[in-house]
């Protein structure tokens, strides 16, 4: 039972659901949550030994099937974003690159033979991925990348740059995209191959608990082979990001629901003028009003998961509940910190941790304003994006 799930939300799970979600949330307690604020102010974190207990447990590519993947349901899956961002967006965001953008890329689009090659190694975190579609110049408008794959008898060969990349300075493979003569492709990139390189970006003012980089490639040449053989123009890297988003519809209302619990421990327990913060109306009213908002995103994000177990789950559908629900968290995030006072901005307690987290949540994924975008066209029939 959520403290905060006014509605009885969690009385439609099924059992399988719950207990997803309680194994997940017991990891989370015992392997994140002690450590996860040296994380943060380190700007480091143990993701290889993560990915392993993650693992360990069948969350890395959970929701896909066959190659050692759980093959659990869209709900299930959602519900294990929603307890790893609540203990912090970067971890969530380790397992939703690899599961939701660089295994299922490759569980979709590639080869059997790069399947067997990556996807039994990545479920089990013994192999990272990483997803290379931004790059310094072009972020929203992924069709004008500058990436070039050529042909050079059966080979290709990959010059371009990828930034913003996260899990980058750790990855095994990158699924890169790039543009042919053709159209846009996918390529599973060892990241051994000569003339690529990872540069970690530093300085990170959020998801400080989440390593990020820049992927550079300088002639790497690569086998026939490794090209993803579906994987045609640009609908495919969006296909992945529709799956990517779904996840973080979930995973903000994690990072949400610890700031209000934070909260309402604080407002319960902090006295000022002789009486709990909590006894002030105001108060009251800020609690009141984050706790519907939490359970209308909680209520989004149930019925987008009940649409993707059906198969009926469109895209436009993934950017009401990404646009909606990593707003909304975002705006509880700093509601909550105003609660805490002082401490607020302490790294004590995980609230503007969270609030910072959630900037790039806002960001990354399709920022806000595209998928604004997406609704406005979706309602009006105009394309607004140029
Ligand atoms: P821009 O596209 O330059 O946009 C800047 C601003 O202009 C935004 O507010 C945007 O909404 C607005 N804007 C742009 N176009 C329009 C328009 N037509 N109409 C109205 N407003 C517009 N990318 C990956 O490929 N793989 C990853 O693993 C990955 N991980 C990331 C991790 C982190 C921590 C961060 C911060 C980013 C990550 N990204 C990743 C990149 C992310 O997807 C991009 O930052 C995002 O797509 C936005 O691109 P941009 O930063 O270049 O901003």
């Amino acid at each position: 039972m959520t403290q905060v799930d006014l509605l009885d939300l969690d009385a439609s799970l099924t059992e399988d659901e719950r207990q997803v979600r309680a194994v997940v949330r017991q990891v989370v307690d015992d392997l994140v949550r002690p450590h996860v604020a040296g994380w943060y102010e380190a700007g480091q974190v143990p993701a290889r030994e993560l990915a392993r207990e993650f693992g360990k447990l069948g969350l890395l590519g959970m929701h896909l099937t066959g190659y050692g993947c759980a093959g659990s349901t869209a709900v299930a899956y959602g519900l294990a974003c929603l307890e790893l961002e609540a203990g912090d967006s970067g971890v969530r965001s380790l397992v939703s690159v690899q599961g939701s953008l660089a295994m299922y890329a490759i569980w979709r689009y590639g080869s059997e033979e790069q399947k067997q090659r990556w996807l039994p190694a990545m479920a089990v975190g013994e192999a990272i991925g990483s997803f290379g579609l931004t790059e310094p110049d072009h972020g929203s408008d992924p069709a004008s990348m500058a990436t070039r794959a050529r042909r050079d008898g059966d080979d290709w060969v990959l010059n371009g740059s990828k930034m913003w990349i996260t899990n980058a300075p750790i990855a095994d493979v990158a699924v890169i995209w790039a543009r042919t003569d053709s159209g846009v492709r996918g390529f599973a990139v060892p990241m051994e191959t000569p003339g690529v390189t990872a540069r970690e970006i530093g300085r990170k003012m959020s998801l400080r608990a989440s390593l990020t980089g820049e992927i550079s490639l300088d002639d790497v040449r690569l086998p026939a082979d490794a090209q993803l053989p579906d994987a045609i123009g640009l609908k495919a890297p969006l296909s992945c990001l529709t799956e990517a988003r779904h996840g973080i519809v979930w995973g903000a209302l994690g990072a949400a629901r610890d700031c209000l619990e934070t909260a309402l421990t604080y407002a319960t327990t902090r006295t000022q003028f002789g009486r709990p913060l909590a006894g002030f109306q105001l108060t009251q009213a800020k609690l009141a009003d984050m706790a519907v908002e939490w359970n209308k995103g909680y209520l989004l994000a149930l019925q987008l998961g009940r649409l993707a177990d059906a198969g009926k789950l469109r895209p436009e559908q993934v950017s009401v509940g990404k646009l909606n629900n990593v707003r909304e968290a975002l705006a509880i995030a700093r509601q909550c910190r105003t609660i805490l006072g002082a401490n607020g901005v302490s790294g004590d307690y995980p609230v503007m941790r969270h609030a910072n987290n959630l900037e790039s949540v806002l960001t990354y994924e399709g920022t806000s304003e595209i998928h604004q975008l997406v609704v406005g066209q979706r309602l009006t029939g105009v394309s607004a994006f140029t």
